[in-house]
C-alpha cells in the first residue's frame, strides 16, 4: 500500500533522540525551549509554545482569548474536529461558514454574510478558527480585516502549514492573526511523533498559555498572590492542564526543523508532476491562489462524477484495491453525530456537502519515489476510464 502521508527520519534525527535519552531531562529541560525558538525564528513570531499536540495548542489559544461558556467559536466545516472540539472544551458553542469552493477553506465572503446576520441576531462569535487546508492559506487579510469590523479573535489552524507563505511571508508570524497552531502529529509536515505548538506576538497570549500548559502553576514571584514562601514554592493561579511536550519530541522536532525547507520543496515538486500527468483525467486539481506558497500537506483531487461512469465510493474503493492508500479530507465536521446531536443538518453547508461528495486525497510524501507516484498516476487513469 502506498500510503497518502508517511514521516520522513533521517540518522540526525534518531541521533538527536538517542543523546536526549542518555541526557539528564526527559522532559523540562533545554531541547523544547531550543525548538520553540527555532520556530519562532523560522516564522518571524515573537513567542511560541510547544505542547503534546495541535488539539491541545487548539484549547490553550481558545482558553488564553477568553473563550467561554455563552461565546461562539466560528470555523469551516472542512477540517479535522479538533479545530471545532476547542470551542466545546471550553464551554463556548460553535458554528461553521461554508468554504470556497476553489480553495476549499472557509470563504471570507460566505463569513461576511454570516456577520452580518450575526449582529442583527447579537451572536458575534469571539474567535475564528481559519484553517489552511492542505497547506493553502486562508484568505487572511480579508478575514482580519472582518476582524477589526465586528470584533473577533483570530486562530490559525496551521496544522498542515507549517513552511508555507502568505503574500510572501512564513505563515505563522501572526500578521493577520492572533494565535497560530501547528501540529507535528506524523503524517504532517515536520513530526515530533505526537505534538503540536501555539506561536503568537502577545506577551499576555503567551504567559497564558505557557501557565496553562502546566496545570496553571507557575514559579514565578511576579504572578503569585503573596512572597513565595521559600525556594520549594509554587503557585497553582489558575486551572490548567499537563499539555507538555517531552525532551525526546522536542529533539526530533528541532531536528526537523532543519528539513523543513527541503520537505515542503519536495513536496511541490511531486504536486508538479501530479498537476501535468494528471490533467486530462475528469477531475479537477488543487487550485493555488497565485499569492501564496501552500505547505502542501495533503493533495486533494475532486471527481467530476458527471464524466466518470462510477460513484466516488467505488473510484476510492477501487483505488485502496489497488494498493493506494487514499483518504478522504475530511467528512464534514457538522454531520458528525456529535455536532447532528447539537442540531446541525445535512444540508447546512452545501459547498463543504458537495466537496465531501468528490474530494480524495492522494498520496503525497517526502519520500515517494517517481516509481511510486508512477503507480499512482496509472492506478488514477485506469480507474478513471482513461486506459494507458
Ligand atoms: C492534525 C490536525 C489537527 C490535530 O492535530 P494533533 O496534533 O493530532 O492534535 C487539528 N487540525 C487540523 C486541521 C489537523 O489536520
Amino acid at each position: 500500500m502506498i500510503p497518502y502521508g508517511k514521516q520522513s527520519i533521517s540518522q540526525q534525527d534518531i541521533d538527536a533522540v538517542v543523546e536526549v535519552l542518555q541526557s539528564d531531562f526527559l522532559t523540562q529541560g533545554p531541547q523544547v525551549p531550543a525548538f520553540e525558538k527555532a520556530v519562532a525564528d523560522y516564522c518571524g513570531a515573537e513567542h511560541a509554545l510547544a505542547v503534546n499536540s495541535a488539539t491541545s495548542a487548539l484549547h490553550l489559544a481558545c482558553l488564553a482569548l477568553g473563550l467561554e461558556q455563552g461565546d461562539w467559536l466560528w470555523t469551516t466545516p472542512i477540517t479535522f474536529v479538533a479545530s471545532a472540539n476547542c470551542g466545546l472544551y471550553c464551554g463556548a458553542q460553535v458554528d461553521f461558514v461554508d468554504i470556497d469552493p476553489h480553495t476549499y477553506n472557509l470563504c471570507a465572503q460566505a463569513l461576511e454574510t454570516k456577520l452580518q446576520q450575526a449582529e442583527q441576531d447579537n451572536r458575534l462569535p469571539k474567535v475564528v478558527v481559519a484553517v489552511h487546508l492542505c497547506g493553502q492559506p486562508c484568505d487572511l487579510q480579508a478575514i482580519h480585516a472582518l476582524s477589526q469590523k465586528y470584533g473577533f479573535k483570530i486562530i490559525e489552524d496551521a496544522s498542515h502549514a507549517i513552511g508555507g507563505k502568505y503574500q510572501g511571508e512564513p505563515i505563522g508570524n501572526g500578521r493577520y492573526s492572533d494565535i497560530t497552531v501547528f501540529s507535528f502529529h506524523p503524517v504532517k509536515i515536520i513530526t515530533t511523533a505526537e505534538g503540536g505548538m501555539a506561536l503568537t506576538n502577545s506577551a499576555e497570549l503567551a504567559q497564558k498559555m505557557d501557565l496553562l500548559r502546566s496545570h496553571g502553576i507557575t514559579r514565578n514571584p511576579e504572578l503569585m498572590t503573596q512572597k513565595p514562601d521559600g525556594p520549594w514554592y509554587y503557585q497553582q493561579v489558575d486551572l490548567g492542564f499537563n499539555y507538555r511536550m517531552t525532551e525526546l519530541q522536542a529533539a526530533l522536532g528541532l531536528s526537523q526543523m532543519q528539513r523543513l525547507d527541503e520537505f515542503v520543496a519536495r513536496r511541490h515538486q511531486l504536486a508538479q508532476v501530479y498537476n501535468e500527468q494528471l490533467a486530462d483525467l475528469p477531475i479537477t486539481l488543487p487550485w493555488q491562489h497565485p499569492d501564496s506558497y501552500s505547505g502542501l500537506h495533503l493533495y486533494v483531487i475532486r471527481l467530476q462524477l458527471d464524466k466518470i461512469g462510477k460513484s466516488h465510493r467505488q473510484v476510492f474503493e477501487e483505488l485502496r484495491t489497488a494498493g493506494l492508500g487514499v483518504n478522504l479530507h475530511y467528512i464534514p465536521v457538522h454531520t458528525q453525530p456529535y455536532y447532528q446531536n447539537m442540531g446541525f443538518r445535512q444540508g447546512d453547508f452545501p459547498e463543504a456537502e458537495a466537496y465531501y461528495s468528490e474530494a480524495i486525497s492522494i498520496p503525497m510524501f517526502h519520500g515517494m519515489s517517481a516509481e511510486q507516484q508512477k503507480e499512482v498516476v496509472n492506478t488514477l487513469t485506469q480507474a478513471l476510464g482513461h486506459g494507458f
